[in-house]
């Protein structure tokens, strides 16, 4: 059986940097005069921080944030001493080394962090600044209303702690008709006159898309870098997709009317059917909620110029595409295609969003950057 050239069984991800860095200058154009701090957690969301980091950096962006320190470590070994890293999570005991070790700044969630923090760098001779992340109402991480009157009137912690940022989160900026965005606004700029004078920021990608008002003197997309949709208007969104996941065609065989496939049997061929067994499974971060049974055929990969349907249960290695009506020669090691510009409909088609299903391809997949 002929194949192309030649092919491994390892699914690919590829990254298209050069979408990556269209995108960092879309929203950096779209915020206008406020900068960019791209958020770059839990592994810039599957993708890879420590290049994808060193791609941002390379477009001009100088402030990150992580999640956790571990995660900022990596990310300062990547892109060098320059750039600013925050660590949402803020602050916690075991992890202090690590902040003044790769000089990374906590995001200071609550008073007791505060306090930690400053009794920790009492030991230190340079220690990073801080941001202050207020709560304003998404009922998170973050200082809760009671503790804002405290750090508000607290003049000396203020002073200790060393601010260089004011934050908060929108917790349904995706949707601008919602009233908690007004509501987040002004309890934002209420906290935020009793801080001191330093940068202000609100606005995920989300935000971004609520206009200029929102946007302060940073915004944090992170879901829009990486060409992701987030709102409710999702045509009024400009960013490329960035992310393929490619699933090699391991074999292809034709199965007889009446027998099922995959596990289970939960897919039953109603005539003689074709299909190509891919190499791409639940392990590799393809949702198993994108199976094809008798009751319904979820959705379809692209192959070539074709959509073809996804038949059978996904499983943890492979998944079975239905190729009865492809009218052109498949390959093997031809690659499905999930994701792309499909990525918002397949998260749709898995019920669930396309956060989750990005956050999970990064495991075990192969990942290609390229660049054009
Ligand atoms: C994750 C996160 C962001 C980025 O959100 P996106 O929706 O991916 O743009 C910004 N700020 C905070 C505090 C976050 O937790």
């Amino acid at each position: 059986m002929a194949h192309v050239r030649t092919y491994s069984s390892r699914p690919v991800l590829t990254v298209n940097l050069t979408a990556l860095a269209d995108n960092y200058k879309y929203f950096a154009a779209k915020a206008g005069g406020a900068r960019i701090g791209a958020s770059v957690k839990a592994d810039a969301y599957g993708l890879g921080a420590g290049i994808v980091g060193r791609a941002l950096y390379g477009a001009g962006c100088r402030i990150f944030f992580v999640a956790h320190a571990g995660e900022g470590k990596i990310l300062r070994n990547s892109i060098g001493a320059k750039a600013s890293i925050y660590v949402l999570s803020g602050n916690t005991p075991q992890d202090t080394a690590i902040f003044f070790g790769s000089k990374l700044k906590p995001v200071i969630n609550s008073l007791t962090q505060a306090r930690d923090w400053v009794k920790a760098i009492k030991a230190v001779n340079h220690a990073p600044r801080t941001a202050l992340h207020f709560d304003t109402g998404i009922n998170r991480l973050g200082i809760p209303a009671e503790e804002a009157e405290v750090f508000a009137d607290d003049k000396e912690l203020i002073a200790a702690l060393d601010v260089d940022l004011v934050m908060s989160h929108l917790a349904c900026s995706g949707d601008a008709e919602h009233a908690l965005n007004e509501s987040q606004l002004g309890r934002f700029k209420r906290i935020s006159a009793r801080m001191p004078m330093v940068p202000l920021s609100l606005a995920n990608t989300g935000g971004i898309y609520l206009g200029a008002k929102y946007h302060f003197k940073l915004v944090r997309p992170g879901m829009g870098l990486y060409g992701g949709k987030v709102t409710t208007q999702s045509d009024k969104e400009g960013v490329k997709p960035v992310v393929e996941l490619h699933a090699p065609v391991l074999q292809i065989k034709t199965v007889k009317a009446g027998e099922t496939i995959g596990y289970d049997g939960s897919f039953t061929a109603r005539t003689d059917m074709k299909i190509a067994i891919v190499s791409a499974g639940y392990a590799d971060g393809l949702p198993v909620n994108l199976s094809g049974s008798d009751k319904r055929i979820v959705t379809s990969a692209r192959l070539g110029k074709h959509r073809v349907p996804v038949v059978g249960r996904v499983s943890m290695d492979y998944t079975i595409l239905d190729i009865t009506n492809y009218d052109g020669f498949v390959e093997l090691g031809a690659k499905a295609v999930f994701f792309g510009e499909n990525l918002e409909e397949q998260a749709a088609h898995a019920r669930t969003i396309n956060y989750e299903v990005m956050t999970h391809l990064g495991a075990r997949c192969r990942k290609i950057y390229v660049n054009e």
